[in-house]
């Protein structure tokens, strides 16, 4: 058993599905101390996240509930004569980067018995989480946003969850699913700390897949921060068991239209966000947003926003270039060309990491 932290107060409390937060209202962490990665011990072992099983917080993994999630390609793209490597993390079995989180998240609450979940989300924690849950037939339940992408609850209908849309904001969505978790347990993609833990794989794969190297650069597409507090994880313990010297520079990326971290960096408040085409990292007040700061400052990170009217141009050059992305995704691509304006990356390895499929996009 793991205490969990809070990130806000300090209290420690020993690890509870049914708890989701602190009574003081702070992010938990996780008390975990990976047992040592050695490289030498993943030739013979299967090609998806539970690779690393040495650094994930699960005791039984023979239990695990997996679809042979992670090891997703990483393949060259030269994008304005500027070369970089795809993350290719849409690959996976409900097309999004959350099944690694939902994969750890639902074999802790599978291990605990837990029967029935709640979880809230725009579309690709949903489906994720609703994939999983079948996989565990545990019964599921998933609040989502009135406008959600059609393609995005057909599939979370799919694999037999429940599908509640909810009028108003993402906030209230979000207070729809608390309301219920009073009867299941509230299978939370950003408050519950086991779906970071799924998330940093992602930095154990680029390093392995690099050789054992870090890239230089790490660009993500950031709206509740899953991928970003997971990379920033994984690169930190990779660092503290000397599988790599630096950390890797991570660079967000949200839409100009819902831009919180890139406010919070520059010190200014929250504001009510505006419709973006980037809908799944459309959260107007990310209760990890002080961690994503964190991460981004102890990484000599960036955070850029794209304006409305770049998003379908990029995600179609993505789509050009054989990359079948929803317009989340193309995030990165913005990000990128940001980021070549004040760095020369030449001779960088730089990592865009491209988080969900086309297939689930309706537009
Ligand atoms: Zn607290």
């Amino acid at each position: 058993m793991h205490l969990w932290t809070c990130g806000s107060c300090g209290k420690c409390y020993p690890e509870d599905p049914a708890l989701w937060k602190c009574p003081c209202g702070g992010p938990f962490h996780m008390n975990f101390e990976p047992a040592r990665l050695q490289p030498r011990r993943l030739p013979g072992r299967a090609a998806d996240q539970w690779r690393y099983r040495e650094v994930l917080p699960i005791h039984n993994w023979h239990e695990r509930v997996s679809l042979g999630e992670g090891l997703t390609p990483l393949v060259g793209v030269i994008h304005k004569k500027i070369p970089f490597l795809a993350k290719l993390d849409y690959l996976m079995p409900s097309g999004s980067f959350k099944d690694r989180g939902a994969s750890l998240l639902m074999s802790f609450l599978a291990s605990r018995g837990v029967r029935g979940v709640v979880e809230d989300s725009s579309g690709n924690a949903g489906a994720a989480i609703a994939c999983y849950s079948a996989r565990a037939r545990i019964s599921a339940t998933i609040f989502v946003p009135a406008q959600a992408s059609p393609a995005k609850v057909r599939a979370i209908t799919a694999f037999g969850a429940r599908v509640i849309k909810v009028k108003g904001s993402r906030e209230d969505v979000t207070a729809g699913a608390r309301s219920a978790s009073v009867r299941d347990c509230y299978a939370s993609h950003v408050w519950n700390p086991y779906f970071v833990h799924g998330t940093k794989t992602c930095a154990y794969e680029i390093v392995e897949q690099l050789g054992w190297n870090a890239p230089d650069w790490v660009l993500v597409p950031s709206g509740s921060g899953t991928m970003l507090l997971g990379l920033h994880l994984g690169f930190h313990e990779m660092r503290g068991q000397g599988l790599i010297e630096t950390l890797p520079r991570l660079v967000a990326s949200q839409a100009r239209n819902c831009n919180p971290l890139e406010r919070f960096v520059a010190g200014k408040k929250f504001r009510s966000s505006k419709p973006t085409l980037a809908e799944g990292a459309a959260v107007a007040r990310p209760p990890r947003v002080a961690e994503m700061a964190r991460a981004l400052s102890e990484s000599r990170g960036r955070v850029y926003s794209a304006p409305e009217e770049k998003l379908l141009p990029a995600t179609e050059t993505c789509w050009r270039y054989g990359l079948y992305v929803e317009p989340t995704s193309a995030l990165g691509l913005t990000a990128l060309e940001d980021l070549a304006q004040e760095e020369s990356l030449d001779g960088r390895k730089v990592v865009v990491i491209f988080t969900g499929s086309g297939l689930k996009f309706s537009g």
